[in-house]
């Protein structure tokens, strides 16, 4: 029932993309800082990494328009990826974006204003034929690089807004402060490893949950192992820091 819910809210914002586009893009974000602006889009970031610090990347798999990409993308090609290999891609990437914005807004002299609604006058982001084109470009090399990378194949390479929902996540972890994670009981696991098979994230969860808790950081919070353990040895729970066996 819980993976049922939660498809229909990711499904619902893939449906939702074009209104929110430019409130989650790079390029409006970058357009805006060397305008000496604020859009909507680093406003959005800026949410992501607070809501990181409580909610580690439960944004990932419960109301990010591109999860419900990935979760089509999955029916085509569910082969789990090497984590960390492509994260040296996806911090390469978002490292030039960053440098990038932060120079946009030295060179226009600092933040001159917030504006939300940057290049999107109408609320709603593709609102016009040239804006559908470049909308249905970003989602076919969205698409693209999951069904050829495999599980999640976008999230891992290209993601933009991921280093924010993490950077979060680190700074909770830092300040012990309460955080949601996947617990477990190691007494009840089998070592089925189902968990793993399910985990759309490639996390070795069946090795990683020994200590009591999935401690790695590209855990989307979904709860498909959760689900998917024949053991229950496993739930969700608020826990500081690393948590405890069996707690
Ligand atoms: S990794 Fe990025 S694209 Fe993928 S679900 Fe998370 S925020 Fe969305
Ligand atoms: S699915 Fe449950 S029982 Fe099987 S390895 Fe994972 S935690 Fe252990
Ligand atoms: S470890 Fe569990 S909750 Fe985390 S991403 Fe994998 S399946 Fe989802």
């Amino acid at each position: 029932m819980r993976q049922k819910v939660r498809r229909v809210i990711v499904f619902t914002t893939l449906f939702l993309f074009p209104v929110i586009f430019n409130y989650l893009s790079p390029y409006v974000s970058l357009d805006a800082a060397f305008a000496g602006l604020v859009a909507g889009s680093v406003m959005v970031f800026a949410f992501l990494f607070l809501s990181g610090i409580f909610l580690g990347r439960a944004w990932c798999a419960w109301f990010c328009p591109v999860a419900g990409l990935s979760e089509l993308g999955a029916t085509i090609n569910d082969r789990p990826v090497k984590v960390n290999r492509l994260a040296v891609i996806r911090y390469a990437i978002f490292g030039v974006w960053f440098a990038a914005l932060a120079a946009g807004f030295i060179l226009a002299g600092g933040i001159r204003g917030f504006d939300p609604l940057y290049l999107t006058e109408h609320i709603v982001s593709v609102d016009e034929p040239l804006k559908f084109i470049n909308y249905y470009l970003v989602l076919a090399i969205l698409f693209a690089l999951t069904v050829t990378v495999g599980k999640r194949g976008a999230c891992h390479t290209i993601c933009w807004m991921a280093p924010f929902l993490t950077a979060g996540e680190l700074v909770g972890r830092a300040l012990r402060l309460p955080q949601l994670k996947i617990r477990a009981n190691p007494s009840n696991c089998v070592g089925c490893g189902k968990c793993t098979t399910k985990c759309p994230m490639s996390i070795d969860v069946a090795a990683e949950i020994k200590t009591g808790s999935v401690a790695s950081l590209a855990c989307i919070r979904c709860g498909e192992c959760i689900d998917g353990c024949p053991k229950r040895a496993l739930c969700y729970g608020m826990g500081r820091g690393k948590v405890a066996v069996g707690k």
